[in-house]
């Protein structure tokens, strides 16, 4: 069976078919969201500090399109 390892939390999950991993290639939602989360943050950092203003703005676009 093939295997991987969790991008984010190194766990080696064994799936049987692709289809059994909705989240691949995490093992969890848990691990994908985290890793998007860790993402998002890097990349607003690269842009600079993030004012309380533009902090709004991406919290309103949170709730929309998900
Ligand atoms: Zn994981």
């Amino acid at each position: 069976m093939p295997g991987i390892n969790c991008p984010n939390c190194k766990k080696k999950v064994i799936y049987r078919n692709i289809k059994d991993m909705p989240h691949f290639p995490f093992c969890s939602e848990r691990c994908k969201l985290f890793d998007l989360g860790a993402w998002l943050d890097e990349r607003y950092r690269i842009e600079g500090p993030i004012s309380p203003e533009a902090l709004s703005r991406i919290e309103k676009k949170g709730g929309e399109n998900g």
